[in-house]
């Protein structure tokens, strides 16, 4: 490893303008370095799907050495063939291909990032995001393809996956096709999670979002109120019914956003409500999501008028009648007999009779699916066992959040994250320290060798030999 080189690697990539979408400098000068160091790299096609101005970037760097089994088996490109292939061997690094990933998008603001170093830690000027998440990972699996190449040790092939548009929904792990650089069983490291380098997270949550849609109807707010049914009020009570925040120690439920109304006059006739839940069980999410389902769709009352009943103010009886007068009541006796409050409710009445309840219309997303691998899964071995050879702090953590990890693993990869080191992401404050760098690219390196033979293997791959 050259710390040196890795270093100026990660100066020099997060002054690189990348945001979501506009990845094709950043692709451009991993594609330089990769194909320098003796890799195949390939750009795929998902920019027309995904709108980035560049695709996935895909690299190869073949192994050196004595080959394993999974280079001398000619990198078969059919997933089925290969998971059948997989449950008749029980070691988990026959077929089985290394990769590495990360992502070339940052989230804003980070255009004219200026990088500085104080004390061995690297910030932004503070104007910006540093970029670290995730130009750590991308610098390290930079640093990773050159010092393999430029050693004579021994390595297996190693496939290189950086992907566009994470930060917006992992857009561009969700658009790949992995075959022919990846395929069931073979393992991935993300290099994309906080906390120290030797610290692997294995678990991560599924999430479902949704879209409340409310209609009501507009009317004038001061004339006729009663004519109108305020779409707002009927998701605010859906809103305060909902379950929110940490529902139980693996159950997340947060309302994001809500948008409505035209103006203090108007009666709102449209009320949009988004959130989501996330767990790591798939049962309990879906228990969440059917409680959060049914209460968004039983916010509009059948009877408007009698559940959306304004509270009666103090109101004179000359604005009462004001008040029925502008909703146009049909009774025709309204300025000459009986009570104005009686009015008004009359003309309330008529309007739900008219126009009926207010709408709602409620979709749900399923952003990604949640993973776990066990302690025991060669994937988790390797890694912890790679870190406690090079003295760092190996643990296992479980994240809130999703990454391409949860994609990776969805289409049967053998994926975890890594902790990168990455510090005060998604803020302006975000910084990573030099020595935190290093130790992760160290770390790939020692997961690379290792994958290739040695006792962490042999104790990863348990009972049979290839
Ligand atoms: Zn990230």
């Amino acid at each position: 490893m050259n710390a040196k080189r890795l270093l100026n690697t990660f100066l020099e990539l997060v002054a690189i303008d990348s945001p979501s979408k506009g990845e094709a400098a950043v692709a451009a000068y991993c594609q330089q370095v990769l194909k320098a160091c003796g890799c195949t790299v390939q750009l795929d096609t998902s920019a027309t799907l995904t709108g980035s101005d560049t695709g996935n970037l895909f690299a190869v760097l073949p192994a050196k050495g004595s080959p394993t089994r999974a280079d001398s088996a000619g990198g078969t490109t059919n997933p089925s063939e290969n998971i059948s292939q997989i449950s008749t061997f029980s070691d988990p690094f026959c077929n089985a291909t290394l990769c590495f990933s990360a992502h070339m998008d940052c989230v804003p603001p980070c255009m004219g990032v200026e990088p500085y170093i104080r004390d061995g830690v690297i910030y932004s000027r503070g104007t910006t995001v540093l970029g670290g998440d995730d130009k750590v990972g991308i610098a390290a699996i930079l640093e990773l393809v050159a010092s393999l190449a430029e050693n004579d040790r021994p390595h297996p092939s190693i496939t290189v996956i950086l992907s566009v548009q994470e930060e917006v929904g992992l857009i561009g792990a969700k658009s790949m096709r992995l075959a022919p650089y990846a395929k069931a069983g073979d393992f991935c490291y993300v290099l994309d999670a906080a906390g120290q380098p030797g610290t692997v997270i294995n678990a991560a949550p599924y999430q479902h979002s949704y879209r409340a849609t409310y209609t009501g109807l507009a009317a004038h707010a001061g004339i006729a109120p009663e004519c109108g049914i305020s779409a707002i009020q009927v998701a605010a009570r859906a809103v305060a019914a909902l379950p929110q925040g940490r529902l139980d120690h693996i159950t997340t439920a947060n309302v994001g956003t809500i948008t409505g109304g035209v103006a203090n006059n108007i009666v709102a006739p449209q009320c949009v409500v988004t959130g989501e839940c996330r767990s790591h069980d798939l049962d309990r999410l879906l228990a969440v999501r059917a409680q959060i389902d049914t209460i968004l769709k039983t916010a509009c009352p059948e009877d408007t008028s009698a559940n959306l009943a304004p509270v009666s103010f103090a109101a004179s009886t000359q604005e009462q009648r004001i008040q029925a007068e502008g909703a146009q009541t049909s009774q025709a006796q309204a300025e000459d007999a009986g009570p104005a409050k009686e009015l008004a409710e009359g003309a309330q009445t008529q309007q739900a009779e008219d126009v009926g309840p207010a709408q709602e219309q409620v979709e749900w997303e399923v952003n990604y699916v949640g993973f776990y691998a066990s302690p025991s899964s060669p994937e988790v071995i390797l890694a912890l066992e790679a870190a406690h050879a090079l003295g760092l702090p190996a643990a296992l953590e479980r994240s809130g959040g999703g990454a391409d990890t949860n994609v990776f693993v969805a289409q049967g990869l053998r994926a975890v994250s890594l902790g990168s080191g990455m510090d005060q992401v998604h803020t302006t404050d975000e910084r990573l320290s030099i020595v935190d760098l290093e130790n992760l690219a160290r770390w790939i390196i020692e997961i690379s060798y290792q994958f290739n033979g040695g006792e962490v293997k042999a104790r990863a791959r348990g009972v049979q030999k290839c």
